[in-house]
C-alpha cells in the first residue's frame, strides 16, 4: 500500500484536496495520509452510484454471485494483510484480526450464495371475493442507491455485512467508513475492483461523519441509510432521513443471566472472554453480570482468576488479549465513569487502572444500575457483576436499560430458559452462551436504543430491496 491514499468513486481512484494523518492507537505511529471527501466529491459519489444503478440491476443472480465469490477469494488471497491493517489502524490484537479476516470471507461468501435466493411468492388473489380471474406474484427489486456509514471495530466485517447484501440485491453503494478505519475500506474497494464490480457500483468516501454524513443521508438520490454506530449518531441519522428507509444497528449494555450451570468455570471462561474480547469494544461485549447469589462466590473466584491471566500489550503479539483502546480520550471516559461509581459505593474488584488508551480488564461491584458504568455503553474493558435472589427480579434487571441487542442466559432448567426467551427485551436471547455470540448469517440487531432492522445477509437483503407485486388479470 502506498503511504498517500486515495478515495474511489466511479471506479477511479482519486486524490483528496485535504488530508489527515492516520495514527495508530497502540503507538502513535503515522500509517498514511488520507483524503477527506469534500462536498463535491461525496456528491460525486452518489451521482456516480446513480448512475451504475442500471447495470447493477440487469446484472443476473449468478453474475452478482460470482462478483461476491471472487471478493471472497480475493480476501483469501490476501488474508495475513487484512490481519495487519487490523492490528495497525484498530489496535485489534492478532488472534482477534485474523478472526475477524476468516469471519469476513465467509460474510461475503453467505452474501454470494443468498444472490441467487432472491425469490417471491405467488399470491393467490381469488381467495378474495374481487379477486376471481387474477393472478398474482411478488419479486423484490433493488432499492437503488444505499448509503453506508460503518463503525470502526469491526472494519471489515461490518463493512462486509453492508456491501455484501447490498450487491447481492443489486443496489449500488457510496460507503463512508469510521476515520479511524480508512485501510480497510481502501483494501475492501480494491478487492472489488479486482473482483470486477462495475464501475460506480461501489464509491468509497472518507471524511469526518459530522461534515459529510449529513450530505449522504439528505441527499434526495440516497434510497437507503444503512448505519452501524452509535446510538447518538443513529438517532440523528434516523430524524434527518426522512422517509427513506434506515437501518440502524447500534450500541448496548449487554446482559448475561446465570442462574445455574454444570461448570461454572466454563461459564466463567466464556464470560471472560465475552467481556473483555478486544477490550470490550464489541457491541454486544458484556457490561452487566448478574448471577444468582448461591453461585456468586464460585463464580467469582474463576473470573477473577482467569482475567487476571489476559496479556496486555501490543497488538502485533500472538499472545495479547487486550491492548490499546481505540482513542485515550474513550479510556479516560471510562476511568472517570469509574471513579464516579467508586464515589457512589462501588467496589472495584480488580483492573481499573489506565495508562494512555489502555485500560485494564476491570470487574466492578455493588454498582447502582443509575451509574453511567451501567446504563450507558461502556465499550471498553468493564463488566459489572450483581448477585440477586429471585428469577424474575434478574429479568427486570436485564430489561432495565434504554438497550436491547442480545442477551445472554445459562440456566439448566429448561422452562426458565422459555421464560427467558419470552420476557427479555432484545433483538436475540442466547440460551447457555453469553450474549456476544454472533455467526454472520443469522438475524441480527436489537430493539429499543439498539436500533431498527436487522442483519444477517438474508435479512439484510430483505431490507435492502423493495416488495414489487404484480397482478395479471386472465
Ligand atoms: P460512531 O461514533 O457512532 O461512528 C460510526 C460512524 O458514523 C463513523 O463512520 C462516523 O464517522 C460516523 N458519524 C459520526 N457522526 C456522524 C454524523 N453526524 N452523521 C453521519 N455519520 C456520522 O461509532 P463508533 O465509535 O465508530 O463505533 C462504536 C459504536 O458502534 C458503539 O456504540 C457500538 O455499540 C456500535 N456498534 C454497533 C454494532 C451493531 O451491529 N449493533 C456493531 C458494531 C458497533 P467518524 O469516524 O468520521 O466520526
Amino acid at each position: 500500500m502506498t503511504f498517500e491514499k486515495k478515495l474511489f468513486i466511479n471506479g477511479v481512484w482519486q486524490s483528496g484536496k485535504n488530508f489527515y494523518d492516520l495514527k495508530s492507537p497502540f503507538n502513535g505511529e503515522v500509517l498514511g495520509r488520507i483524503p477527506m471527501a469534500d462536498k463535491n466529491d461525496v456528491y460525486k459519489a452518489i451521482d456516480s452510484a446513480n448512475a451504475a444503478k442500471l447495470q447493477m440491476r440487469r446484472l443476473s443472480a449468478l453474475e452478482r454471485s460470482e462478483i461476491l465469490e471472487g471478493v471472497a477469494l480475493e480476501f483469501e488471497k490476501r488474508f495475513e494483510e487484512c490481519a495487519q491493517v487490523l492490528v495497525k489502524e484498530n489496535a485489534k490484537p492478532i488472534k482477534y484480526a485474523r478472526a475477524e479476516v476468516q469471519r469476513t470471507i465467509e460474510t461475503y461468501k453467505f452474501a454470494a450464495e443468498e444472490a441467487k435466493r432472491i425469490g417471491g411468492e405467488t399470491v393467490p388473489l381469488d381467495a378474495a371475493k374481487g379477486g376471481k380471474g387474477r393472478f398474482g406474484f411478488t419479486k423484490r427489486e433493488p432499492v437503488g442507491v444505499i448509503a453506508a456509514i460503518t463503525p470502526f471495530n469491526f472494519p471489515f466485517n461490518l463493512v462486509a455485512h453492508k456491501l455484501g447484501p447490498a450487491f447481492a440485491a443489486g443496489n449500488t453503494v457510496v460507503l463512508k467508513p469510521a476515520s479511524q478505519t480508512p485501510l480497510s475500506a481502501i483494501l475492501t474497494a480494491e478487492i472489488f475492483e479486482k473482483a470486477g464490480l462495475p464501475p460506480g457500483a461501489l464509491n468509497l468516501v472518507i471524511g469526518k461523519g459530522g461534515e459529510i454524513g449529513d450530505l449522504l443521508v439528505t441527499h434526495p438520490d440516497v434510497k437507503l441509510v444503512t448505519f452501524t454506530g452509535s446510538f447518538e449518531v443513529g438517532l440523528k441519522i434516523k430524524q434527518l432521513a426522512g422517509l427513506k428507509k434506515v437501518i440502524l444497528e447500534l450500541g448496548s449494555n449487554s446482559a448475561v443471566v446465570i442462574d445455574s450451570a454444570d461448570n461454572i468455570v466454563d461459564v466463567a471462561k466464556r464470560c471472560v472472554e465475552g467481556a473483555f474480547s478486544y477490550s470490550g469494544q464489541v457491541c454486544i461485549s458484556i457490561q452487566r453480570i448478574f448471577i444468582h447469589e448461591t453461585l456468586l462466590d464460585d463464580f467469582m473466584k474463576s473470573f477473577i482468576e482467569l482475567t487476571g491471566e489476559l496479556k496486555i500489550g501490543d497488538p502485533k503479539e500472538i499472545e495479547t488479549d487486550l491492548s490499546a483502546l481505540i482513542h485515550e480520550k474513550e479510556a479516560i471516559r471510562v476511568e472517570e465513569w469509574l471513579e464516579d461509581a467508586r464515589r457512589f459505593g462501588a467496589n472495584i474488584i480488580c483492573g481499573g487502572k489506565r495508562q494512555g488508551a489502555v485500560l485494564e480488564p476491570t470487574v466492578i461491584t455493588d454498582v447502582d444500575s443509575s451509574l453511567s458504568i451501567s446504563c450507558h455503553e461502556a465499550f471498553a474493558p468493564i463488566v459489572t457483576v450483581n448477585p440477586y435472589s429471585d428469577w424474575d427480579e434478574a429479568i427486570n434487571q436485564v430489561n432495565d436499560s434504554q438497550y436491547g441487542l442480545q442477551a445472554g442466559v445459562y440456566t439448566t432448567n429448561v422452562d426458565k430458559a422459555f421464560d427467558a426467551v419470552e420476557k427479555l427485551e432484545v433483538g436475540g436471547v442466547i440460551i447457555n452462551d453469553i450474549p456476544t455470540f454472533r455467526v454472520d448469517q443469522m438475524p441480527y440487531g436489537g430493539i429499543k436504543n439498539s436500533g431498527t432492522g436487522r442483519e444477517g445477509i438474508k435479512y439484510s437483503i430483505e431490507e435492502m430491496s423493495d416488495l414489487k407485486l404484480a397482478i395479471f388479470t386472465l
